[in-house]
């Protein structure tokens, strides 16, 4: 399906798409079965994308070590990226650091940038983003954040327990949010810090275990931060401005997930096709069968509303609204439209979309965690309800709930 994107973002997708056939994909047939890559694999593929394709760190900019491309053109090659576990790694467009990336060059000092932007762009660092806690602390409902960050001279002590800390394990660095003003709502009481991995207090007590992961595998940890002590200039934004600052990460990490996610989408509705239009039995091709035909054909048109949907939020991002509902509906819609698309696609493909020789089976279990990281479907859906029944005026109410009884006055009534 063709969209209305720029002929710079066409030609940066078209650069993706030849690194992802010619490069990504072959390598992934080789590794494919549950095996992970190592990082000088890694590496390689990045410098392949960087020296021989041109296409690495889009969304960052050029003075950081990135492309300079606006989110909007960078967008498609998200989607390019999204069609391999490898492909995101590949271009440097791979979560959480994507997300990080955004931050430290919206909200970091120089000294912050030189030092921890410039290295991630590189590859040279891997960093998380520590917010969620155990029990009863922060999760769905962030404000129950329990850690905490004191002011002692010019340093932070920090105390608290995370868990889900994407990268928690492999982190050079953690970006952590803790109340530095427990009298204040913990919208106007929290902060982001800069935290060093090897800082004394940092322990990182396990990877959780977990479904999902796939060929370039990736630890999700639980963290005590136990008095850490981090000097003033690791405050990351300003004083207790660590929500806004978290929103400001999480509202376009959640449509470049969509957009990865929807390239997942899109690849393995492509394996299901050729799967289908190959495979024979009961006299024709499995692709040549209705009740198949018609379910891809529902499966594509869900992937096209979603697609264009990620457009028409990443349109406003680009005008500097902060189009909360729009990326609530997308996070929403495009999870849901993907997780069925791959659980499709497994089915269409018969024993072949279990096994390990098709990338599907990864897919299926990394999609699933996008229903509820970065807020979960219900979270997302609060949202939108509460915008949907703030435009319910109550004056207006009593005519739109009586339709087809007798119109009592007022002009044009019989
Ligand atoms: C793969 C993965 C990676 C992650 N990476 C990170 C990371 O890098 N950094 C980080 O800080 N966190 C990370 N997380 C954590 C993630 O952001 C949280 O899991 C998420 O915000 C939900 O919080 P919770 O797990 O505490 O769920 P809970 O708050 O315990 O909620 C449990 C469930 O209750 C339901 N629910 C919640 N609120 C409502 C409501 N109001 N109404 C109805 N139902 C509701 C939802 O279905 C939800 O899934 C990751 C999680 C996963 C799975």
């Amino acid at each position: 399906m063709e969209y209305a994107d720029s002929d710079r973002a066409n030609e940066l997708a078209a650069r993706a798409n030849a690194l992802m056939e010619e490069v990504v994909l072959p390598l992934e047939r080789e590794r494919i079965g549950g095996m992970t890559v190592s990082d000088g694999t890694v590496s390689d593929l990045r410098e392949t994308a960087r020296e021989e394709y041109d296409i690495y760190a889009p969304q960052i900019g050029e003075a950081h070590g990135g492309m300079g491309e606006s989110f909007r053109d960078a967008l498609p090659v998200f989607e390019e990226a999204g069609r391999s576990l490898l492909g995101a790694t590949a271009m440097r467009v791979d979560a959480p650091d994507e997300g990080n990336m955004h931050l430290l060059e919206l909200a970091g000092t120089d000294l912050q940038q030189e030092t921890y932007l410039e290295p991630l762009v590189e590859g040279d660092l891997v960093s998380g983003f520590s917010m969620t806690e155990p029990m009863q602390g922060g999760g769905s409902d962030p404000k129950m954040i329990r850690t905490t960050a004191e002011r002692d001279g010019d340093e932070w002590v920090i105390d608290g327990h995370k868990w889900w800390t994407t990268n928690g394990v492999e982190a050079d660095f953690l970006i952590v949010l803790a109340r530095t003003d427990r009298d204040a709502h913990p919208y106007e009481g929290c902060s982001l810090f800069i935290v060093p991995a090897e800082a004394d207090g940092v322990d990182v007590v396990r990877n959780v275990p977990h479904m999902g992961g796939g060929t370039r595998g990736s630890s999700h940890a639980e963290i005590v931060y136990d008095g850490v002590r981090v000097p003033d200039e690791h405050l990351l934004g300003e004083l207790n401005a660590g929500f806004l600052h978290a929103q400001q990460r999480l509202g376009p990490a959640r449509l470049t997930h969509c957009m990865r996610f929807s390239g997942m989408a899109q690849r393995s509705l492509e394996i299901a096709k050729a799967y289908t239009s190959e495979r024979e039995g009961f006299g024709s091709t499995l692709s040549e069968k209705d009740s198949l035909r018609h379910r891809i054909a529902d499966a594509e048109t869900r992937l096209h509303v979603a697609r264009t949907a990620i457009r028409d939020a990443a349109d406003r991002i680009a005008v500097g609204e902060e189009a909360r509902i729009p990326v609530s509906m997308c996070k929403v819609f495009t999870a849901s439209v993907v997780q069925d698309a791959i659980d499709l696609a497994v089915q269409c493909c018969g024993a072949n979309g279990i096994g390990r020789d098709l990338p599907l089976a990864d897919f299926y279990e990394n999609v699933r965690a996008f229903r509820i990281v970065d807020g979960a479907d219900e979270v997302h859906r609060r949202v939108i309800a509460r915008h949907a029944f703030e435009d319910v005026d109550e004056a207006e109410l009593e005519p739109l709930t009586r339709f087809g009884e007798p119109n009592r006055g007022g002009a044009g009534g019989r």
